[in-house]
């Protein structure tokens, strides 16, 4: 990128990723009182906690039991206390050094945005589905190999494979057995990495066959028409009849050109110091996406990472300001905040 930037705000602090860390590094950035942008690839703030909206959160500081859709909403109405600049729809791409030390970022859309500081909060990157392995697979998502589960009610009196054993597909499992003529359950492993009142639940209403993985789709035209499962110990096929495929199979980290922009990526994502730094100066990293040897990899961990991350930008913009901001009950930028909620 060498366009010029003089035509694009400067922004103190552009967070990628509007999930937990991202949200609440936008808050706390309002605190030290720092110009700030969020971009989201997704077209909404939540991050990972839409794969759960239904699910109650227990461990999150000061909040009793709460649905996650809550949280996130929660947690969104925080991130805007200071009004940052909020973008949808953009993943960043790339970024470039100019000669005043500034950088100046590039996303998917063409967009550049321009800053001081960059707090990377990208999660498991943009979240990308694990498809089925099979060659040939894809020609059949038109017709009936899904890997969301829409409309519950298109599934009605069909014969129905679910291929998975996480939350996910066990969810969708008991939900399809309301409606289904039948439903198999197809799982490498005995055990499933669910609830286990759910798995309980699960085994009641449907057939379970483990360990199998799905071997091969036998179509008709462009629609799966039976399926092939094979026993992963023996080895031994079975061919069932189908009215439709659904799969989870989970997620795929997708760090995506991260590692061509030169940041040290370990096995579980981007190395920073205690001091959220990564290796390019003026570039943190905050939540799932970094690592360091204290790390949690909880709501609560990433918004102590979003902190650090926020704190150590402030300070490489200006190496005068304080280590970190007031406490809310003696921050200034509360004093005419706190005065409209008492009013
Ligand atoms: C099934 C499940 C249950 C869980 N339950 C709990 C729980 O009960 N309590 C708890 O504390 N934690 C729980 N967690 C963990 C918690 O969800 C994560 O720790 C948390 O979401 C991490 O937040 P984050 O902001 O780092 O990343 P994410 O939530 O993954 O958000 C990252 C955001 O960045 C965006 N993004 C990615 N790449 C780009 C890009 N290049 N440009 C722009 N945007 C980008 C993504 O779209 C996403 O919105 C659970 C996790 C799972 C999988």
């Amino acid at each position: 990128m060498t366009e010029s930037n003089k035509a694009i705000d400067l922004y103190d602090v552009t967070i990628i990723g509007g999930g937990p860390a991202g949200m609440y590094a936008a808050f706390y950035s309002g605190m030290r009182n720092m110009k700030t942008k969020l971009i989201e690839a997704k077209d909404e703030l939540g991050g990972y906690l839409h794969m759960y909206p239904e699910k109650t959160i227990w461990d999150v500081g000061g909040i009793p039991p709460i649905r996650c859709d809550k949280l996130i909403e929660w947690l969104s109405k925080q991130a805007r206390t200071f009004d940052p600049t909020l973008l949808f729809g953009q993943k960043m791409i790339g970024f470039a050094r100019q000669p005043d030390g500034t950088l100046l970022l590039e996303t998917d859309t063409g967009e550049r945005h321009h800053t001081r500081t960059v707090i990377i909060a990208i999660g498991r990157g943009v979240a990308q589905l694990q498809k089925l392995d099979i060659e040939g697979a894809d020609r059949f998502e038109v017709t009936n190999l899904y890997y969301t589960l829409q409309d519950l009610n298109s599934f009605r009196g069909r014969r129905v494979l679910v291929s998975g054993g996480g939350n996910t597909a066990v969810d969708w499992a008991r939900e399809l057995a309301d409606v289904a003529d039948r439903v198999t359950v197809v799982h490498r492993r005995d055990e499933f990495t669910a609830m286990e009142r759910h798995v309980e639940e699960m085994r009641r209403v449907v057939d379970v066959r483990t360990p199998y993985a799905v071997e091969r789709l036998h179509g008709d035209g462009d629609a799966v028409r039976q399926v092939t499962i094979r026993h992963v110990e023996t080895g031994a096929f079975e061919r069932l009849d189908v009215d439709a495929v659904v799969v989870n199979h989970g997620y795929n980290r997708d760090y995506g050109s991260l590692r061509e922009w030169g940041l040290t990526i370990g096995e579980w994502g981007l190395t920073v110091n205690n001091q959220a730094e990564t290796n390019i100066p003026g570039i943190f990293a905050a939540g799932d996406c970094s690592t360091h040897s204290s790390k949690v990899r909880l709501i609560a961990g990433a918004f102590v990472d979003a902190v650090l991350a926020l704190n150590s930008a402030k300070r490489y913009i200006d190496p005068s300001a304080a280590p970190m901001a007031y406490v809310s009950s003696h921050n200034d930028r509360f004093r005419e905040l706190n005065k409209q909620l008492t009013r």
